[in-house]
């Protein structure tokens, strides 16, 4: 088991790019176990960890805001989502910042938009609007099978300089939030290494979070798989390390291939989000996965009907607005 690695406590700070030189080589930072203490910016707390659900279509992408102004991006979307979606809704909360983005696999439906965002309002990258993480793109590295990902090279291209690599076991720290590390191309945080098939199941490597607020959950697993359909069952070993959560954001847009009883025995969400696209070409979500989380007692939000918004207050209790 690899030991608990302290990554960050990003200091935060406000954009001032309009009168800031642009410079590239600066924001080329190294990843390491230095922690930070975290500095909101005076009289700007809010009171509840906001986290929302965008509906981005077909695809994911998750905006968590902390109380304090620090604001972490689960996956960007599929391409055009990042200009079209994602800019404008920041735009419209005044967000002007990101500490640090999560690309939880490379399809193109996670990670298509991640280059618009950082290309910043203006859509050009390397402009003085760039949206640099003040903190990192994390990601689980480059491998073959990343390479043969469509559109993993504009988004290598994109985040060059400020990405760093997660492993099972590593955790972000931002005050009362954290983001726990449970799985990455297959391996756990007990050491477990799941087969990722071969051709490796691109899916089966996302990177799986446990994301902790005080006393509320949610996870996070990108289209982690659970069996079915020539896919590596990485959840029903991983369950057990999830454990009991509040909130379940439900793996592979309601995909047959996630989602299986072993997930929700262990680790008894009582509400489920799914992410997808009107009419998509796969059919999610699936019927046996939305039948499958009514079976359990499981309250279904879905993004297809507008953006879903999570609000957890200071103890923990949450509530849904879409
Ligand atoms: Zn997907």
């Amino acid at each position: 088991m690899k030991s608990i690695l302290l990554l960050a406590g990003v200091l935060f700070t406000t954009s001032c790019s309009t009168t800031q030189e642009f410079d590239r080589k600066i924001l080329d930072r190294v990843h390491d176990n230095e922690v930070t203490p975290t500095t909101p910016e005076e009289g700007k707390e809010n009171q509840k960890l906001k986290i929302t659900f965008l509906n981005v279509g077909q695809g994911d992408a998750t905006l968590i805001m902390a109380p304090n102004n620090e604001i972490i991006l689960f996956d960007g979307g599929p391409p055009g989502a990042g200009a079209d979606t994602i800019i404008p809704y920041l735009q419209s909360n005044n967000i002007d910042q990101l500490t640090h983005i999560i690309a939880t696999h490379y399809h193109a439906d996670h990670i298509g938009g991640i280059p618009e965002i950082i290309a910043g309002p203006d859509g050009q990258l390397d402009t003085y609007d760039d949206l640099i993480p003040t903190g990192f793109v994390y990601d689980r590295g480059e491998d073959q099978t990343a390479l043969e990902q469509a559109y993993y090279p504009p988004y290598a291209d994109a985040t060059d300089t400020f990405h760093a690599i997660l492993n099972p076991g590593d955790r972000i720290v931002s005050e009362d939030l954290s983001f726990e590390i449970l799985a990455v191309d297959g391996e756990l945080i007990d050491g477990t290494i799941i087969d990722m098939g071969d051709p490796r199941n691109e899916n089966s490597a996302s990177i799986a979070t446990l994301i902790e607020y005080r006393t509320f959950t949610l996870f996070i697993g990108g289209d982690l798989t659970g069996g079915g359909i020539d896919s590596p069952d990485v959840e029903s070993t991983l369950a057990p390390l999830v454990g009991d959560i509040d909130i379940l954001r439900v793996s592979h847009h309601g995909s047959r291939t996630s989602t299986n009883q072993t997930f929700l025995d262990h680790t008894k969400p009582e509400a489920a989000i799914i992410s997808y696209g009107e009419e998509n070409d796969h059919g999610h979500p699936h019927d046996e996965v939305v039948k499958r989380l009514i079976d359990n007692g499981i309250e279904i939000h879905e993004t297809n009907d507008g953006n879903v918004t999570i609000e957890i207050d200071s103890d923990g209790k949450h509530s849904f607005s879409q």
